[in-house]
């Protein structure tokens, strides 16, 4: 399945608790970037500027980046995709990937909030976690990219009748319930545990 939604509104969070439930591997763009940029691979000298200005990274690299951890994970393993596919190049080309191995997207949930309140909670955080690369002018610019960019995913997932839309505003456990109720409504792999709470 995949997860997407603007910066700040709990994709992490959220991603982390649903494969505590349900098993799947998680494939996270955001932290294979983040882990190149740690290690100073090559990979992450030539991506950190972007990253920190809030810019996306391009499809070539993160789609071979997804590619190489689909290969890795054996043909019954169940996925989780967070932050991926971000353009509706890279959901083009996940199509592609999973059309050859003979696997699809089962669902697509996605996690909204309005821009207000996402700015208030990325720049809340940035100040208790010291993070001086969130400033209200790289937040403003995720946001924007978010919309320019992202926002289209839900017309093209939409019309493939797997998108389902979760409010974000809430708190924790009631976004958590909300989309393990919309997985309920799926036929996704479940590693032996029930999508009900
Ligand atoms: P995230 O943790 O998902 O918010 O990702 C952090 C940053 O990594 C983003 O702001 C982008 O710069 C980059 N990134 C993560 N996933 C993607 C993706 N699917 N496409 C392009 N850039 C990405």
């Amino acid at each position: 399945m995949v997860l997407f939604g603007p910066p700040g509104v709990g994709k992490g969070t959220q991603c982390r608790r649903l494969v505590e439930r349900f098993g799947w591997d998680v494939i996270s763009t955001g932290e294979i970037l983040r882990e190149a940029v740690r290690e100073q691979s090559p990979l992450g000298k030539a991506v950190q500027a972007k990253m920190a200005a809030g810019e996306l990274i391009d499809d070539a690299t993160v789609v071979g980046l997804v590619e190489a951890r689909l290969a890795r994970g054996g043909p019954s393993a169940s996925f989780i995709f967070d932050g991926f596919p971000r353009t509706i190049a890279q959901a083009q080309a996940l199509e592609a990937l999973l059309d050859r191995l003979d696997r699809r997207i089962d669902k697509v949930i996605t996690l909204h909030a309005d821009d207000q309140e996402l700015t208030r909670r990325i720049l809340g955080r940035a100040q208790i976690e010291s993070r001086a690369d969130d400033t209200p002018e790289t937040v403003a610019n995720r946001l924007h990219t978010y919309h320019r960019d992202t926002e289209p995913l839900i017309e093209y997932y939409l019309d493939r009748g797997v998108l389902e839309s979760v409010d974000g505003m809430r708190g924790v456990d009631e976004v958590f319930e909300s989309i393990c109720e919309a997985i309920s409504r799926t036929n996704v792999i479940q590693k032996g545990h029930s999508a009900s709470a």
